[in-house]
């Protein structure tokens, strides 16, 4: 005998489960499907008998091209045993055992081979099945099922086959539903479906049951690799070696009779939350049935009419698991003849709104505790929850669907290019951009569109990464729609829609209406924006949960949350979103409109007294600007960051000036001004303006500049202090390189703060810190820190410079491709890179915290809005995330999950 290789089996490792030994946490060995078989068998529930192959026999079939040595004895062996319990044998010809073949990965994933029913029947044993059930037509119609399914999943047989000659057989029967075929025609059927597959798959139908069975535990397998399947699991970031499992069970069945049928059922309303009989059946059917929608099947209340026994008992035992499970269940069940059987329970999705009021009910049902309820909700819920939506009480007429790929409810007129999408938009009318698909040649049509619509692509397709990234309401992949950009229409069923017609379009449900459908605002901002209260009688059942969610949130955060803003209205809108300061306020912003030409006047400077009269100019205007915010803000920190942006942001475009300027001459009509401006332009002109003359690097060439903002803010709080305020303003300085750079300014600085303090007569408290974006700011951080009594880090520019990504253009340009190809499953602008960017943060603040052990350190890049980085910035002890004051609450919601050691659920 050859010696056995397999580690496996020198292991003693068990690849083969019988129902009665998993439970519902041993979803990596079982998959999802078969731990929750399980766990339904021990709590006494009537599951059919059957066994689960793990998903480790899975990995071994992946890694070596087939199944494991020992595999196949243990199947036999549990088959044998199943075959006992059940007292025949798989496909005996005179009584056959059949069994279902179901796939079952830990997570769910589409792509994966659907279930296989009725393994065992063949031309022998459909005459047994047909004796023993005393019914011709269930047999013949098992067995037609069988044909269809494994020629299909198992063979790769085209399934319109199958359809369209069941639609014959129909038509020629002049009947509208399968039930109305008879024994003699699904007889027949079988002739023609054993046909179709010997002349597609290029064999026989196997007639042996055996080879059935492993025929479709080996396409189970296969289906892990499918294309579909490999690229959900990248794009969602779901490793490719976790395998699926197999789970073979006994069959029981739906189609004997008006007694029998199958069903799905939800242990609440997975729409709004509430208790109650939510759920689907139908008589006389089996497996897909149900969810196909071939017949109509009746809501699960008529079930009590249909067979009182089961209807009590399937009520019964959907309380059992609710208790058990602690969650709202989905089911599958099916009655046989009066006999009511288990098929699959999961916890089941639902929707963002359901996610919030379940949690509370839970809570208040004692069945979990406010921990556990913050697991059972997430931050992308909330965000979806906080954008205005179509109201649900307008008529309207839905055109299509897509996919939801941007959330958010836009309203305009359709335009099917990007040139007509900016003239329109210019002249004050509100567009949707509609595309096949868009490519970064649209990318200023979908700026000026209120949103995006495309007939083409997933969610990670240009419109919808793009879209992400603006915050636009983006539509995509509405297959329906026929898109004809050169005729400027789209046509869907039958429907014709024009250039300027109104349409609007939902990127929270992927739903496409015709006409105008009315916005409201979501209840949700309105709470937050103290507009709604959550005490008052008639508040919103969902408001309510919301505000118990988030007094759980914020019992239990550590991190503390800030807000990006750069104005009093912000802040104020900030603070009541929660805030607890603000930590980061872009002095830039502060420069626009108006004051541009302030700017302007700086640097065209030419001598000393020029300069300084630019910025005496600019001082009182900065002042009140930092009185405003310390008063919106007050007793709250607030991060204001020095002026950061390359100087030619404020200058006019090159080559608009350079235009400007040639007509003139050629009218032979200079401007001195614009002469100098074009002069300064091209002295300020750099290839990478974001790698140039900015940040700090502004502050140490340009005199004067950055003790004039420290002056506006020391005189603010001064100014604040006098007035009993309670400014507590920190001086941020960005984009330092190296230690000496932040020395020299905040010498200069102090020297300022001084002389502010000596003429006022105010002591000013006011501290002094530093950004850190770039790698060599991370990787001396330990020295930075010797001059920095905090760190931000912005993690924008960290991202720009760790991976050389440019910023404003990487996200349309080629990381649709980056995405599809699976190198990220998410653009790390969006959400932090861990490995790479994650590892700077995570060292620089050990090493600052050695040299600084009171260093206070917080982020301020659009990751701190961000709920997966949320996570990562409390596990490595960061003390507070700056964001957008839109994203304060899922903040503040995301820092109490990752506070909040959950009590252990099936939420991923
Ligand atoms: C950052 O770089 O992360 C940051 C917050 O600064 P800005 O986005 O203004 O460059
Ligand atoms: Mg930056």
């Amino acid at each position: 005998m050859s010696e056995n290789k397999d580690p496996h089996v020198a292991q003693g490792v068990k690849f083969v489960f019988d129902f009665t030994e998993g439970n519902k946490d041993l979803k990596d060995l079982l998959g999802g499907k078969g731990a929750n078989l399980a766990e339904m068998t021990n709590l006494g529930l009537p599951v059919p008998p059957g066994f689960t192959i793990s998903t480790e026999a899975c990995k071994v079939y992946l890694d070596s091209g087939d199944e494991p040595a020992a595999l196949r004895d243990e199947v036999s062996a549990h088959l044998t045993a199943l075959e006992k319990k059940m007292g025949k044998k798989l496909g005996q010809a005179d009584d056959p055992l059949l069994v279902s073949v179901r796939s079952g990965a830990k997570f769910s994933m589409p792509g994966m081979m659907d279930t296989v029913l009725n393994i065992g029947l063949s031309d022998k044993s459909v005459q047994g099945l047909a004796k023993q059930a005393g019914d011709d037509r269930f047999a013949w119609d098992s067995y037609r099922r069988l044909i269809q399914m494994f020629g299909k999943t198992v063979l790769g047989v085209d399934g319109e086959l199958f359809e369209d000659a069941l639609e014959k057989a129909k038509d020629a029967k002049k009947v509208t539903v399968d039930t109305d075929l008879d024994a003699a025609e699904l007889k027949k059927l079988v002739t023609r479906f054993k046909k179709i597959v010997k002349a597609e798959a290029g064999r026989d139908f196997p007639q042996d049951p055996r080879e059935q069975m492993d025929l479709a535990i080996h396409a189970v397998f296969d289906s892990w690799n499918t294309e579909r399947a490999k690229l959900y699991r990248r794009q969602e970031r779901i490793p490719h070696d976790l395998g699926t499992a197999v789970n073979v069970c006994s069959m029981v069945f739906g189609n004997l009779g008006p007694d029998s049928g199958t069903g799905v059922a939800f242990t609440r309303d997975p729409a709004s939350g509430h208790q109650g009989v939510y759920g689907d059946y139908l008589q006389n059917a089996q497996g897909e049935d149900v969810v196909a929608g071939i017949r109509n099947t009746v809501p699960l209340a008529d079930l009590e009419q249909i067979d009182k026994k089961s209807y009590d008992q399937l009520m019964q035992i959907m309380e059992t698991l609710e208790t058990h499970y602690k969650d709202l269940c989905d089911i599958e069940f099916t009655i046989e003849r009066g006999q009511l059987w288990m098929l699959q329970t999961r916890v089941g999705k639902r929707t963002a709104g359901a996610a919030f009021r379940i949690a509370t009910q839970l809570v208040d049902q004692g069945l979990i505790d406010e921990a556990e309820a913050l697991q059972r909700v997430n931050g992308a819920q909330l965000a979806q929850l906080m954008f205005p939506r179509f109201d649900e009480d307008a008529k309207v007429e839905q055109l299509g669907r897509g996919i939801a790929a941007s959330p958010g409810a836009a309203v305009g007129k359709a335009v099917f290019d990007s040139y007509t999408a900016i003239k329109w938009s210019r002249s004050g009318e509100k567009v949707i951009l509609i595309r096949r698909e868009t490519n970064p040649d649209d990318l200023d049509g979908m700026i000026a569109a209120e949103g995006i619509l495309t007939s083409r692509g997933g969610k990670t397709s240009h419109a919808a990464v793009v879209a992400r990234g603006m915050g636009k309401t983006c539509v995509c992949g509405a297959e329906d729609l026929e898109v004809d950009t050169k005729r400027r229409r789209l046509t869907v069923n039958g429907h014709v829609v024009e250039e300027g017609d109104v349409v609007s379009i939902d990127g929270s449900t992927g739903k496409v209406y015709l006409g105008e459908v009315p916005v409201v605002p979501s209840p949700v901002v309105e709470y937050f924006e103290g507009r709604m209260h959550a005490g008052a009688d008639d508040a919103d059942e969902l408001v309510q949960a919301v505000h118990r969610i988030m007094a759980f949130a914020d019992g239990k955060r550590r991190l503390r949350v800030r807000a990006n803003a750069d104005n009093a209205e912000d802040a104020l809108r900030a603070r009541r979103f929660g805030a607890q300061g603000i930590g980061l306020c872009r002095t830039e912003h502060m420069f626009l409109g108006e004051r541009r030409e302030l700017v302007e006047h700086l640097i065209l400077a030419d001598t000393e007294e020029e300069r300084e009269n630019a910025l005496k100019e600019l001082l009182p205007l900065q002042k009140r600007d930092f009185v405003e915010l310390f008063e919106a803000m007050d007793g709250l920190p607030v991060t204001v960051r020095l002026l950061d942006p390359p100087l030619h942001e404020f200058l006019p475009d090159i080559t608009e000036l350079s235009v400007r300027v040639a007509l003139a001459e050629s009218r032979k009509d200079h401007n001195e001004n614009d002469l100098r401006l074009l002069q300064a332009v091209h002295r300020l002109h750099e290839q990478n303006p974001m790698l140039g003359l900015r940040g700090v690097r502004l502050g140490l060439v340009i005199p004067g500049l950055f003790t004039m903002q420290v002056r506006a803010i020391a005189e603010a709080a001064a100014e604040r202090k006098e007035a009993k305020g309670d400014p507590r303003a920190e001086i941020m300085i960005p984009l330092v390189g190296t230690v000496q750079e932040l020395e020299i300014v905040r010498e200069e600085a102090e020297q300022v703060i001084a002389e502010v303090e000596r003429t006022t007569g105010v002591h000013l408290k006011l501290a002094l810190g530093t950004m850190i974006e770039l790698p060599r700011a991370a990787l001396t951080a330990g020295q930075i820190a010797e001059a920095a009594e905090f760190f931000s880090f912005g993690t924008n520019d960290l991202t720009q410079t760790v991976w050389g990504f440019s910023r404003d253009d990487v996200e349309a340009s080629f990381f649709t491709a980056y995405l599809e190809k699976g190198i990220f499953g998410v653009s790390p602008f969006e959400t932090i890179d861990k490995d790479g960017v994650g590892k700077l943060v995570r060292d620089a603040v050990a090493a600052g915290r050695a040299t600084r052990p009171d260093l206070k350190l917080g982020v301020c890049g659009e990751h701190g809005g961000d709920p997966e980085s949320v996570h990562f910035f409390h596990e490595v002890g960061l003390d507070y995330v700056s964001c957008s004051p839109f994203r304060i609450p899922v903040a503040r919601l995301e820092a109490g999950r990752a506070a909040s050691t959950s009590t252990g659920s099936d939420h991923r």
